[in-house]
């Protein structure tokens, strides 16, 4: 989110709000505009706010065309309904509303579950507001573990990872000094490998990051071969653990993927994060954060917090948060069960890999990743274009509606510039035959006005 300043401009003096709400409205009868920078002097009817809110907010985009969120737009109304229900409970308050601690408590057990905890009942995690505040906390247990390690105040901890990693990680560097060891992409390697991971590892390294999948092109890091590595270094070497950064793939791997070993099934994995409100299908923001064992999660990170009586450990960066996004979470568990969540993710890897098939077929473009591991892919256009490219093509889909972001690589690869696609519950393979004909309309547009490569010239534009 942007960090906002004060006020900027003078006040416009042309009405925005409509008249029906304000002066021709008798229960009001005078001319009324949200305040942009001020509070108000007075109150307003709270029927009159409430419509002028909701048709400000008219302006935002569409959640059903936005192809570049991986956040949930959807959720049954019986998960909304709950939602309101628990609106008003301040998770931290676990004494007044133990019921939802123990509904977060279950989430923590079942994903320990899914992601194969050794021994289910010693790996601890808690829910966090989403997969960055997951990391923080990840990434701050690694570094307390190095320093109960090293006794030499001036040594400086490193972390290393891909230069596809979110920004969150960067965050965390930054916010806690610690240096950033960045791998580089090179060539077709898109992500970190365990070769060039192992490389950067030295005595003051906290942990590598290995990310399930990458947020640049939805592919799978290689997270038992990173494993499978370090542990070669640790024979003569530093031992350092493993953190997965499942946002997305957390929740999709254990229902696509069975056979891909990737979690607590690697002794090196120490933690694990989920964007709850990513692929575990619920509004945003919640996320979770696993730890194998007492081990990999240090005692003094965790505060016993008594004065809203009874005494619960926590390991937050947050205190008060809402409680409704966790018992959304339990609700979107128990609604699905495993099967119901193997029927939601194939449905979006199908549309994804039926999507990246056509996309394939279109001489304009060449595929970076085609939707077989995260339901996301990426792809560039070919040598074919020469009067326009990827941001010229996130343009003109945007005249119709659809928000495809188009972005350049990373550290080598600047390279390359890409469009992604990502697809999420309730993008189904109407809208999806809907998007490849706009996606060929504006492919048309573009070649015709600028005469590029397959068109047939300007007289060639047909419909
Ligand atoms: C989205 C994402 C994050 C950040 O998650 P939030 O839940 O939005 O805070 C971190 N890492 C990866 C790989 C992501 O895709």
């Amino acid at each position: 989110m942007a960090l906002h300043h004060g006020s900027r401009s003078a006040p416009s003096e042309r009405r925005s709000s409509n008249p029906f709400v304000t002066d021709a409205n008798p229960a009001l009868g005078e001319r009324l505009e949200p305040p942009k920078s001020r509070l108000a002097a007075g109150p307003v009817p709270a029927d009159v706010a409430y419509q002028l809110i909701h048709d400000e907010l008219l302006l935002d985009g569409s959640a059903r065309l936005n192809l570049a969120t991986f956040v949930t737009t959807w959720m049954e109304p019986q998960a909304r309904q709950l939602m309101a229900d628990c609106v008003d409970k301040n998770i931290i308050d676990k004494d007044e509303y133990p019921q939802t601690a123990e509904l977060e408590r279950r989430c923590v057990a079942m994903l320990a579950d899914l992601w194969h905890a050794p021994e289910p009942e010693q790996a601890t995690g808690c829910s966090t507001t989403g997969s960055s505040e997951a990391c923080m906390l990840a990434g701050l247990a690694l570094k307390r573990r190095w320093a109960a390690r090293v006794s030499d105040p001036t040594r400086q901890p490193n972390l290393v990872m891909g230069a596809n990693v979110q920004v969150c990680w960067e965050k965390f560097c930054r916010y806690w000094d610690v240096e950033p060891r960045i791998v580089p992409m090179s060539g077709e390697r898109f992500h970190l490998d365990a070769e060039q991971a192992v490389a950067l590892c030295d005595e003051d390294t906290i942990g590598v990051v290995a990310i399930l999948g990458s947020t640049f092109d939805g592919s799978y890091e290689p997270v038992a071969e990173i494993a499978a590595a370090l542990d070669q270094l640790a024979l003569d070497g530093p031992d350092v653990p493993i953190h997965v950064d499942g946002a997305s793939g957390a929740m999709i791997a254990p229902f696509l993927d069975p056979d891909l070993v990737w979690d607590f099934r690697l002794p090196r994995v120490a933690s694990v994060n989920t964007s709850g409100h990513k692929y575990g299908l619920v509004y945003p923001g919640v996320g979770w954060v696993l730890w194998r064992d007492p081990d990999a999660l240090p005692r003094e990170l965790i505060f016993s917090v008594d004065y809203l009586g009874g005494d619960m450990p926590t390991f937050a960066l947050n205190f008060s948060r809402p409680g409704a996004e966790v018992v959304a979470q339990y609700y979107t568990f128990f609604r699905l069960g495993r099967a119901g969540f193997r029927a939601v993710q194939q449905a979006s890897r199908d549309v994804a890999t039926f999507m990246s098939g056509r996309i394939a077929e279109m001489p304009e473009f060449r595929l970076i990743s085609c939707g077989d591991q995260l339901p996301v892919f990426a792809f560039t256009t070919t040598d074919q274009v020469d009067g326009w490219d990827v941001f010229a093509l996130s343009r003109t889909l945007r005249e119709r509606g659809w928000q495809v972001p188009a972005y350049t690589f990373p550290a080598d690869r600047q390279d390359l510039a890409v469009v992604r696609v990502v697809c999420r519950n309730g993008f189904g393979h109407d809208l999806a035959e809907t998007f490849l004909e706009h996606l060929r309309a504006a492919v048309e547009q573009l070649n015709t006005y600028t005469g590029s490569g397959t068109a047939s010239g300007p007289s060639g534009f047909h419909h």
